[in-house]
């Protein structure tokens, strides 16, 4: 018996499994695969220390206007599959107006400024090979100089506001920065605090091994096998057959809502997909660069240059439609030498988002030993390990690394 099983592998999960651990904790951790195959392997690999507002759903007539027409690649809708996002998407839309999002904001941005430090801290902890991470930022391309310059002067006020660190790079000196680029667009921002990772999969594979290697249990299992004892406490069965604890916590990203059905929880997840795929190019990126003009990210990846999609709105089963991934290819093909694709499908994922934009951390209500730690919408591989020792911190006792009210479950949980 352990004091807590963790579900889910990903970022999230595997982050609060150490946190505990190092806090004296026997813990288990269950998945169905490997740790880190799914949302925390497909992501385009950025640790944004730039991301200090999480993203809003665009409030103005012409924004909203242009998603409805299909205008941008960044976000993309099935109209058929519309009805089931209805709810979460007005809920989103609420949040999203400027008076609240700032609140939100703010408790946002105090997590994001740990995001560097907590990922450094594991990674020295789990010897990651220098190789992996690069720490010199990314590039936010812009084609239009009218675009670049309003993002400049977002980039001022979040300097102004939050610390965030930027330069506005002329089209020369970006492809002085980047020789693979054939154009420099209009320029771009390089936003300087953020880091990359060649391998988001790998990284989260060497901290689960750190957690192993510390005496950790990792065991194949079925969450949805979750069950509440009469006695109190929880168990999961697993590979090994059934394991118990008197606590568990839920990291699994964006099928954690289905699992809390279950539990008489209704969570209004707003599901965005996103699509990458690598492609082999002749000269490297040396870093994540963003075609902002058609909403997709370039990253350069260990096995070829990632190309990452915008949101997408579809059924929660519904098959692939890579329309935005074919609509970033072209684009791509003017920006780099790009050859073919490495693999001969896109991989799809859904960042696991909330319509209030922060993730879920803490206790359910009426329901003792059930943590909540999931909802880290585009940016959980930044936060997984910031988010994982706070709920391992308020799990234990002890003091908060920041204030955890804005996180709390009770704001959903009815
Ligand atoms: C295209 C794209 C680009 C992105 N780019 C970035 C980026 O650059 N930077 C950034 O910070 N974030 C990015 N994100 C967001 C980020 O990837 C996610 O927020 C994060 O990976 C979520 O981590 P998680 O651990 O919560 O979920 P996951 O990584 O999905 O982990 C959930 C785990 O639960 C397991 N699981 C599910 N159901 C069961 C079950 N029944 N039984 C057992 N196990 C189960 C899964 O196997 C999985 O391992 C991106 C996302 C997408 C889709």
């Amino acid at each position: 018996m352990s004091d807590v099983i963790v579900l889910g592998a990903g970022i999230a999960g595997v982050a609060a499994a150490l946190h505990l651990q190092r806090r004296g904790r026997s813990v288990a951790l269950v998945d169905r695969q490997a740790p880190g195959r799914e949302t925390s392997y497909g992501n385009a690999g950025i640790i944004q220390g730039e991301a200090v507002e999480p993203y809003p759903m665009p409030r103005d007539l012409a924004a909203l206007l242009g998603v409805a027409l299909g205008r941008g690649n960044d976000v993309r809708y099935d109209l058929a599959a519309l009805p089931g996002h209805v709810v979460p998407l007005l809920r989103y839309w609420w949040y999203s107006a400027p008076v609240r999002h700032r609140t939100l904001a703010i408790a946002w941005a105090g997590l994001i400024r740990h995001a560097t430090a907590e990922h450094q801290d594991l990674m020295t902890a789990a010897g990651v090979p220098d190789d992996l991470v690069r720490r010199d930022g990314f590039f936010d391309m812009h084609r239009a100089e009218t675009k670049l310059d309003a993002e400049t002067r977002r980039a001022e006020r979040l300097q102004r506001e939050f610390g965030v660190a930027f330069r506005r790079l002329t089209p020369a000196e970006l492809r002085a920065a980047e020789p693979a680029l054939k154009t420099g667009g209009a320029g771009a921002i390089h936003w300087r605090d953020s880091w990359s990772v060649r391998d988001p999969g790998a990284l989260v594979a060497a901290y689960a091994d750190l957690f192993r290697r510390s005496g950790g249990t990792f065991v194949h299992g079925d969450a949805d096998t979750l069950a509440a004892l009469p006695s109190g406490g929880f168990r999961v069965q697993t590979a090994d057959g059934p394991l118990e604890a008197a606590a568990v916590v839920v990291s699994l990203g964006p099928w954690s809502a289905a699992l809390l059905r279950r539990f008489g929880q209704k969570i209004p997840m707003v599901r965005k997909r996103g699509y990458h795929r690598h492609y082999r190019v002749g000269t490297e990126l040396s870093r994540p660069l963003r075609d902002a003009a058609f909403g997709y990210v370039a990253a350069p990846m260990t096995v070829g240059l990632r190309l990452t999609t915008g949101a997408e709105f579809a059924g929660v089963d519904a098959p692939a439609t890579p329309v935005q991934l074919v609509r970033a290819e072209a684009a791509a093909r003017d920006l780099v030498d790009l050859g073919a694709p490495v693999e001969n499908a896109p991989w799809l994922g859904t960042r696991p988002c909330l319509p209030d934009m922060l993730p879920l951390i803490g206790e359910a209500p009426g329901h003792n030993g059930l943590w909540l730690h999931f909802g880290h919408g585009h940016q959980g591989f930044t936060l997984g390990p910031a988010t994982g020792r706070l709920l391992a911190e308020m799990m234990t006792g002890e003091a908060t690394l920041v204030d955890p009210a804005p996180f709390t479950p009770t704001r959903w949980w009815r």
